[in-house]
């Protein structure tokens, strides 16, 4: 797996510090189920705060006290992340099956034109996760997000007005940008969609049927 577009560090860190909230945890946990080098700067980033926590433990340290921390983290343990296994026959990442129940075979789609959806339940009351399959060679309408949508790529690609996403790509857009994302020719594309607001969409028509889709 090539992947080009990684966990920014503020993802990381928020992730490690336990500051996410369950809908972006989820992306979050889908792309390192992916993604051995963010996994590592996870190992890197907890063993951080675990070395700052104790630090902020009675202060009479000397002053060489960030030579100390630099190598503390040298020597921290980093093999006590939750291993993550994922069988090969299997197309989402363990995080998503467990919330789906399964992998993609047991998944009820639910039509939306070029794309199909599923949602997903999570306890998390602040944002949406979703399902998407995108038809190949398809676009979905154009839309902004008058929020944050982090998509994680589980299969096949798609391209939009800022690059091309693979497997294992994650994209953090903010509220700011309106893209359409096109599946690649060759495949249809699946992802996981997080997002904090309803998408805006452009075409007028969408607009209309979007409560009726669910979307
Ligand atoms: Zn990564």
């Amino acid at each position: 797996m090539n992947i080009r577009h990684h966990l920014n560090d503020d993802l990381l860190l928020d992730y490690a510090a336990g500051r996410l909230s369950e809908g972006w945890s989820l992306a979050v946990a889908c792309h390192l189920a992916m993604c051995p080098q963010c996994r590592e700067q996870l190992a890197l980033a907890e063993a951080t705060a675990g070395v700052m926590l104790e630090e902020l433990a009675p202060v009479e340290g000397p002053d060489d006290s960030w030579e100390q921390l630099k190598a503390r983290l040298v020597t921290a343990p980093q093999d006590n992340a939750t291993p993550i296994r994922r069988p090969s026959s299997a197309t989402l990442p363990e995080p998503l099956r467990g919330y789906l129940g399964g992998d993609l075979d047991t998944i009820k789609w639910r039509n939306l034109g070029n794309a199909k959806q599923v949602l997903i339940k999570t306890g998390d009351p602040t944002t949406q996760a979703r399902l998407l399959c995108i038809a190949a060679g398809k676009p979905v309408p154009e839309h902004s997000h008058g929020g944050r949508e982090l998509t994680v790529v589980l299969k096949g690609s798609f391209h939009d007005e800022v690059d091309r996403f693979g497997p294992g790509d994650i994209e953090d857009a903010d509220g700011s940008l309106t893209h359409q994302p096109v599946a690649d020719e060759h495949e249809d594309c699946i992802c996981l969609a997080i997002t904090d607001a309803p998408l805006k969409f452009s075409s007028r028509l969408v607009r209309l049927v979007q409560p009726i889709l669910g979307i």
